[in-house]
């Protein structure tokens, strides 16, 4: 989670700002320094070096839990402090019942326990006295991070967001936003501490079902458990799909305007630092994705300008997004404008999937952040199923899980749902905004970008297939035009004709070149026909291996099983022929 925000330094006759987000506010005291004053002569926690890269990992641990066992503490001591304001709030909201919150008697048992209470939003039980149990689910600000007004907005989308689903009939827990009212006429009793945000929301039976995102060893296969959870899945997005929210509006839920409608359609929250850093931080609403994602990457393009994003890999960064935004301008689906929208959540991993013992999706959690959108991206493939640790040339263009949602949606007669996830690779890479990991290949991959917008990508963007030197000059040339990029090249004291000679005299540059070409002169199809083929003979050319290495290791039993040596020559000579017969693409 990431959010930028202005503050002013804590040193009291200092008026530097600062822009703060997750990492620059103090984890230790929660204060945001200035340069100037972030040294141990005036800020004790320096002398902690947490942000030293090079710490081991255990005593970094260690330093985490105490910190977090701290976090902890605060939150339990505000909560006891309004416990009897918080239960007059529950209580006002079911006329004629009592409840009792139910908190832990020290924050030891929230570190021992952080599954079931939960890290960013933490979960406490309200028990009625006719049995009736709910949560408040608290936000936990990071660090001081994001504001306390920004979390309440958060929050409210959250429970519209909820209340919206509910009435469509889907397995979401309803939720309440504590009303004010009858707290305030009695202020002289009940104290509320404002520095917490939470609300209350229906306890859901079950645990989550934890389905982790494909790794190296299990992109092949989906097993009986994640099939029947990704079937369960798209059962419920097919009834999403029967709810069009009418609207011209991509955006966050927020409660009605007082018009005809339930809801209305407010800016597009962001967990990923796609914030202004002025107020308003949030964006939008928006006419068409084209006109957000344009947005949204000129805010990113902005952090990354200042220094406040990325600033490690700041040059990267910003090709990367320079990319986004023109295969962003250039894509006609994109430009459309909306005349209906559907519900999207907004970081769907494994773990949102609620289940009973028999592994049966009985709920979907977390809707922080959600937003609405068009068609196709709301039904675009959800990040359990297109996420995938494997690399890019091991794997078709969809996943195991995807086809098996594709498969789901043939067989339930909804081919346009089936179409949204073939289609929605576009919208999985549009979600590496302000997420650009020079590391984090299976995000930012450029040749998975161009798969992705493929069918409207301009004909003269044909670069090379990995984000490294090649790739860095390649773009720059294409956008040398860009006066920020400019700024940002000489800062860094980057020289293109420096890097341009670098990578021309490296060594197996001409090959690698030649097979950019060569690769960007097929047709689509015959590009779309070679990667398939290339996976094909790879996993053809892995299993073999794996049998040779099998056999290699039998023989080695045999061996030492009739205790006589076979001359070495021999086996060798078996290695030898078997590898002859390997396929060539490797
Ligand atoms: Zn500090
Ligand atoms: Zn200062």
């Amino acid at each position: 989670m990431s959010f930028f925000t202005d503050a002013k330094c804590c040193i009291a006759d200092c008026n530097n700002f600062t822009v703060t987000n997750s990492k620059s506010v103090c984890r230790l005291c929660e204060d945001v320094y200035c340069q100037e004053h972030n040294v141990q002569a005036y800020h004790d926690c320096v002398r902690f070096d947490l942000l030293n890269p090079t710490r081991k990992h255990a005593e970094q641990q260690q330093i985490d839990r105490q910190i977090r066992l701290r976090q902890y503490g605060l939150l339990l001591e505000k909560l006891e402090r309004s416990r009897f304001a918080i239960i007059n709030l529950a209580e006002s909201l079911r006329p004629g019942h009592h409840c009792n919150l139910v908190l832990p008697p020290d924050s030891q048992t929230i570190l021992d326990n952080e599954r079931s209470y939960g890290a960013i939003n933490i979960h406490f039980p309200l028990e009625f006295d006719d049995g009736v149990k709910w949560l408040i689910r608290v936000r936990q600000a990071h660090h001081g991070v994001p504001p306390i007004e920004v979390l309440k907005q958060t929050a409210i989308s959250e429970v519209v967001t909820l209340q919206t689903l509910r009435s469509f009939g889907m397995p979401v827990p309803q939720a309440w936003i504590p009303i004010k009212t009858r707290v305030e006429e009695e202020a002289g009793d009940l104290f509320e501490d404002t520095s917490i945000c939470y609300f209350f929301c229906e306890f859901m039976a079950g645990k989550s079902q934890l389905m982790p995102h494909l790794t190296l060893q299990t992109y092949r296969d989906v097993d009986d458990h994640d099939r029947r959870l990704i079937e369960d899945y798209g059962r419920n997005q097919i009834l999403l799909s029967n709810h069009p929210i009418k609207s011209t509006l991509i955006g966050s839920l927020v409660p009605s305007d007082g018009h005809n409608d339930s809801v209305s359609i407010g800016p597009l929250l962001s967990l990923w630092g796609v914030n202004n850093i002025e107020t308003p931080h949030f964006p939008g609403p928006f006419k068409s994705n084209q006109q957000r994602y344009l947005t949204q990457i000129d805010i990113v393009l902005s952090h990354i300008s200042q220094g406040v994003m990325n600033d490690h890999d700041a040059l990267k960064a910003y090709l990367w997004h320079l990319t986004l935004k023109e295969l962003v301008e250039t894509c006609p689906e994109l430009a459309e404008e909306v005349t209906e929208v559907y519900v999207r959540h907004a970081d769907a991993k494994g773990d949102i999937l609620w289940g009973d013992d028999e592994g049966k999706l009985t709920a979907i959690l977390d809707w922080e952040m959600a937003f609405v959108t068009t068609k196709a991206e709301a039904f675009s493939s959800p990040l359990f199923c297109d996420h995938t640790n494997a690399p890019y040339e091991r794997q078709d263009l969809h996943t195991v899980r995807e086809k098996v949602l594709i498969d789901f949606y043939e067989r339930s007669n909804r081919p346009d749902l089936a179409h949204c996830v073939r289609k929605g690779k576009k919208y999985q890479y549009l979600e590496s905004i302000g997420r650009f990991h020079g590391w984090y290949v299976m995000i930012c991959m450029p040749m998975a970008l161009m798969d992705a917008f493929e069918d409207t990508k301009p004909e003269s963007l044909q670069p090379p297939f990995y984000a490294d030197k090649d790739w860095t000059v390649y773009m720059v040339e294409r956008y040398i035009d860009n006066p920020e990029l400019q700024k940002l090249i000489s800062k860094a004291g980057w020289d293109l004709e420096e890097e341009r000679k670098k990578v021309i005299s490296s060594r197996g540059w001409e090959e690698k070149d030649r097979k950019r070409s060569e690769w960007w002169s097929l047709s689509v199809e015959d590009r779309r026909r070679r990667k398939s083929e290339d996976v094909v003979a790879r996993e053809k050319a892995m299993v073999e291996n794996r049998l040779r290495i099998e056999l290699k290791k039998q023989k080695k039993m045999e061996e030492s099983a009739t205790g006589e040596e076979r001359p070495k020559s021999k086996t060798r000579r078996i290695l030898l022929h078997s590898s002859s017969n390997r396929s060539t693409v490797e």
